[in-house]
């Protein structure tokens, strides 16, 4: 239904890092039953991966799929990456932007599938048909991301279409929220895929492809590409994006009241103005980028000044690129003071490889674990962190990654983990196992976090019901039936697979005819259907993998602190966990 005639999307390639092995396989029979993205990669990953393997181990799987739209139409930028998640043990998925997705694409695939683990450090090069196995233990070990993706660049031949995706020394050192970079600014960040690359011995993956796509109906093709192309740029539906991007959200959370600060101890900010998206526009945004065939240009990249020691008017200039979350994760949360210290913590955080987000809160929560006593300079080596010390923090991320006690190995899988050792889960902000996103905004908000299938403020948007919703009180079943929507519905722009900011542009009727450019004739509830069969296959191998509603607790923080909507009521959202249960889980629970 949803496979495009003689498109080679239908080719999954298979890499058995074991075996220093690749394999082409036609995959029609997923592409046409699940579109893409999304719908094929869980289905592959329920393929491959046996159950209860170790996230770490050599059974674990990486697939990153895309989609009929990648390549085709304007911000179809994205790669959906799919494996079993070391910091929560169940479904790990994870987008990205850059080139990757079109990367792949023009090499001639619909998905990759890594399975296996080397034996050595490697860098994996896919280059259309062709696979090469490269050693890369001269990379291993090495402290910056960001000269890893140099040397990579420089030593590749051919280059073609092409993405690099790699991990830095987070990754290498399997803490479960590290991430994968690629093209520098942009991240698989959630969940830990850096942490499955690491474990594979994988250093990075290069894909470069030269081929094309065909298209069956090039005059319908060329309309529905100016519409969808004019409506990005010529309306306002994307325009925010492009001006100050995500980070125009910090001034209007805090206005409101809604942006966790100082570990949620708060959801106003002292020094809101300062980290506002407005403010680094003024004083520090250098330039914007754009993910391949997007012409939003949503990435914000700021320029960081530092004088060198001995020269005081030479300064080394470093691009940082910054988003909503990251200001939120290691701004508000840790209460910082400045522009420049922020800019320093999230680049070290980058260097590294590490998921900014889980990183933000990690650090919250040891701030006041520390300042309640739970750990000491024991514990963290001689450090003593503060609200918006960020020299102090830099130190901490030095050590995360080192490594060097108990302590530091408990914070590398997260607060979560961290909370259950030394005490302090009330403030221990994590929910389904993963680290909180930057909404503290109303009751849909945390709701949507601990029932979304990748716990993530993209699920469902839960927080954006809730910015909606003020000064009016949804029942318990109404929240939960429009967020179920909304989440079935987002995977059917994952599985396409679409910019989530593009959400306003792609909607149902100009999805059905963006496919008559293929030849294919699809109605609108055939969409509906497939975010809901995509969204069941997704929670059946989350229950298959052990997730258990039951034994997820909101932390009791989020109790304490006001939303926009006033306190929080703990029965009611217990009382809308139990109403999804009752709705998706019971429903898969014979199936599993
Ligand atoms: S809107 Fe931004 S994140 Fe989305 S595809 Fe375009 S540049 Fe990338």
């Amino acid at each position: 239904m949803w496979l495009p005639r003689h498109d080679p999307i239908k080719n999954v390639l298979y890499i058995d890092l074991t075996l220093k092995k690749f394999w082409v396989e036609d995959r029609s029979d997923l592409f046409e039953e699940y579109m893409g993205g999304t719908g094929v990669a869980i289905k592959l990953l329920e393929e491959e991966i046996p159950r209860n393997a170790d996230p770490l181990g050599p059974d674990n799987v990486i697939v990153f799929a895309i989609g009929p739209f990648n390549g085709v139409y304007p911000a179809a930028s994205k790669t959906v990456a799919m494996f079993k998640s070391p910091h929560t043990g169940n479904l790990g998925e994870s987008h990205a932007g850059g080139r990757s997705s079109i990367a792949i694409r023009l090499a001639g695939y619909g998905a990759i599938v890594i399975k296996g683990t080397s034996s050595l450090p490697i860098w994996v090069s896919i280059r259309g048909k062709n696979v090469v196995f490269n050693d890369a233990r001269a990379l291993w070990g090495m402290r910056s991301s960001y000269t890893v993706g140099r040397i990579i660049r420089e030593n590749e031949p051919n280059p073609g279409f092409r993405t690099i995706m790699r991990i830095g020394r987070a990754g290498e050192k399997l803490i479960t929220y590290a991430g994968v970079i690629t093209e520098t600014y942009r991240h698989f960040g959630r969940l830990g895929l850096g942490a499955v690359f690491g474990s594979k011995k994988l250093k990075a993956l290069v894909v470069s492809g030269r081929g094309s796509i065909p298209i069956s109906n090039k005059r319908e093709y060329r309309k529905i590409y100016k519409e969808l192309y004019d409506t990005m740029v010529k309306s306002p539906v994307m325009k925010k994006y492009h001006d100050i991007g995500t980070p125009v959200n910090v001034l209007r959370l805090n206005e409101i009241g809604a942006l966790p600060t100082k570990n949620l101890k708060a959801t106003k900010f002292e020094n809101a103005d300062i980290l506002s998206g407005e403010n680094l526009a003024k004083g520090y945004l250098a330039r914007r980028m754009a993910c391949s065939h997007c012409p939003v240009a949503c990435i914000h990249l700021a320029a960081l000044r530092e004088p060198y020691v001995d020269e005081p008017f030479f300064y080394k200039t470093t691009f940082v690129s910054y988003d909503y979350e990251p200001i939120f994760a290691l701004g508000s949360m840790l209460g910082a003071k400045s522009v420049d210290g922020f800019l320093k913590l999230l680049d070290m955080i980058e260097t590294y490889g590490l998921d900014a987000m889980s990183s933000g809160v990690v650090l919250a929560w040891i701030t006041e674990a520390f300042e309640r006593g739970l750990i000491g300079e024991k514990e963290l080596l001689g450090e003593k962190p503060k609200w918006g010390d960020h020299e102090t923090y830099m130190r901490i991320i030095d050590k995360l990654v080192e490594q060097p006690n108990d302590f530091y190995k408990a914070i590398g899988k997260g607060c979560a983990y961290a909370s259950r050792i030394y005490g302090g889960e009330d403030f221990a902000l994590t929910f389904g196992g993963n680290e909180m996103p930057g909404y503290h905004t109303g009751p849909a908000a945390p709701y949507s976090f601990m029932v979304g299938a990748r716990h993530s403020h993209l699920d469902s948007a839960g927080y954006s019901l809730d910015e909606k919703t003020i000064g009016k009180e949804l029942t318990e079943e109404e929240i939960v039936d429009k967020l179920l929507e909304e989440e079935r519905w987002r995977q059917v722009l994952t599985s396409l697979v679409v910019c989530l900011f593009a959400r306003g542009v792609y909607k149902p009727e100009i999805i059905v005819d963006a496919f008559k450019a293929f030849g294919l004739t699809v109605k609108v509830d055939d969409l509906y259907e497939l975010g809901k069969k995509i969204h069941m296959e997704k929670y059946k191998f989350k229950i298959r993998e052990g997730f258990d509603l039951d034994k997820y607790k909101f932390p009791k923080r989020i109790f304490e602190t006001p939303t926009p909507h006033g306190y929080l009521s703990e029965e009611k959202l217990v009382k809308m966990k139990r109403i999804f249960k009752e709705k998706i889980i019971n429903e898969i629970k014979p199936i599993s």
